[in-house]
């Protein structure tokens, strides 16, 4: 992708008080033709909070994220930077810093002058900024990489770099779309370290587009799942991943398994010979469900007596993923510490249980 000038012009003159800024989204709405991207979305990002913003293809993540940098005008709604409403300021004088998914640096010029570039515009006095760019450099892990063009650097390098550049400005928001798709997995695993530590460090608002869940869920104070423009819920990784507001969310974020189930009252499922309270259950909901529950909430004891039978086993190091077939055509995923797993070869007959924790019932086929 060519390079665009507005990601480095972004952000006003050079701030000095470091702080992350509060980021409030309201009522965002965007559309393209007949596809609404944005549907109402209402998100507040605290100061020095990092938050991922995670959803399917097409969500609207990368809107929200333009319309925050000033790229993109929404059709209503607000974008509010420390109560102050900024949805018509101009790009260029936003208090943002943004990196793209696609490394896209000036290939003309060097790190040192890419990460310098945004200075020149705002005419800080050259030795400063090249004092300034020199302790960028440094702090993304190239202090020797100052004078190399973009092509003289590995993918990982030149994301370093446009995070340097991003952060020239001193700015109260860091906008990340995917910095990290285009990479490895091995350097995007440490990419993924440093861009955090560098975030707390600086203490710096950071809004981070990802698909990935995995990221997402690794890096974020908090992550906010959006589901066609809207946002379905935005909680710390772990209540996410453990107390979801919404059957999309829990199927969304790590894997579950949906098992037929039974309500026999407000507060109690009947599942696979088990009787667990309900977390979030729908009000009023009696009889045939379905009920979401965690791999690792299964467990699995051999037994030729028992009704579930394995038909695989893949391990996976410390974790093993034994699926099973239940009786009524159901398949049930299990993860099992790989030490305990050890029995369980395809063909094996085996009794199911769940770990007694609540679980969240959905309507039957929904
Ligand atoms: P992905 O993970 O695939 O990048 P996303 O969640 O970032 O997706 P957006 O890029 O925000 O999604 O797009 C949301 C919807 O709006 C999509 O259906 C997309 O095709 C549409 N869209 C986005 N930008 C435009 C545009 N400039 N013109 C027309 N449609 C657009």
């Amino acid at each position: 992708m060519a390079p665009e000038i507005h990601e480095v012009t972004a952000g006003p003159a050079v701030t000095s008080d470091g702080g992350g800024a509060r980021v409030e989204f309201r009522g965002l709405r965007r559309a393209f033709g007949g596809t609404v991207a944005l549907d109402g979305l209402d998100l507040t990002v605290e100061p020095g909070e990092l938050i991922a913003l995670l959803g399917p293809s097409g969500c609207g993540k990368t809107t929200a994220l333009r319309v925050v940098a000033g790229f993109e005008q929404p059709d209503a709604g607000e974008v509010l930077v420390d109560g102050e409403d900024i949805t018509r300021v101009p790009a260029n004088r936003r208090d943002a810093g943004m990196v793209f998914q696609s490394y896209s640096l000036f290939p003309n010029l060097t790190a040192r002058d890419n990460v310098a570039f945004g200075m020149r515009v705002r005419k800080v006095p050259a030795a400063r900024r090249e004092a300034r760019a020199a302790e960028l450099l440094a702090l993304v892990g190239l202090p020797e990489h100052g004078g190399r063009y973009p092509h003289q650097m590995s993918g990982g390098q030149q994301q370093r770099v446009a995070l340097a550049r991003a952060l020239a400005l001193e700015p109260r928001v860091l906008l990340l779309d995917e910095p990290l798709s285009a990479l490895d997995a091995k350097v995007r695993l440490s990419l993924r370290e440093e861009i955090r530590r560098l975030q707390l460090t600086l203490g710096i608002t950071t809004i981070f587009v990802t698909h990935d869940q995995e990221e997402a869920l690794s890096m974020a104070d908090r992550v906010a799942v959006l589901n066609a423009g809207r946002l379905e819920q935005c909680a710390a990784p772990a209540e996410l991943y453990e107390r979801p507001a919404t059957p999309f969310v829990a199927e969304f974020v790590g894997t579950m398994n949906r098992l037929p189930g039974r309500m026999t009252d407000g507060s109690l499922v009947e599942v696979v010979g088990a009787r667990l309270p309900v977390d979030g259950g729908i009000p009023g909901t009696t009889g045939e469900v379905e009920v979401l529950v965690r791999p690792e909430n299964v467990t699995v004891t051999p037994d030729t007596g028992g009704d579930a039978t394995v038909v695989s086993a893949s391990f996976f190091g410390s974790v093993t993923r034994v699926l099973l077939d239940l009786p009524g055509g159901t398949t049930v995923k299990a993860d099992l510490a790989s030490r305990d797993a050890g029995a369980l070869a395809p063909g094996v007959r085996a009794r199911v249980g769940l770990a007694q924790r609540p679980v969240l019932v959905v309507p039957a086929a929904s």
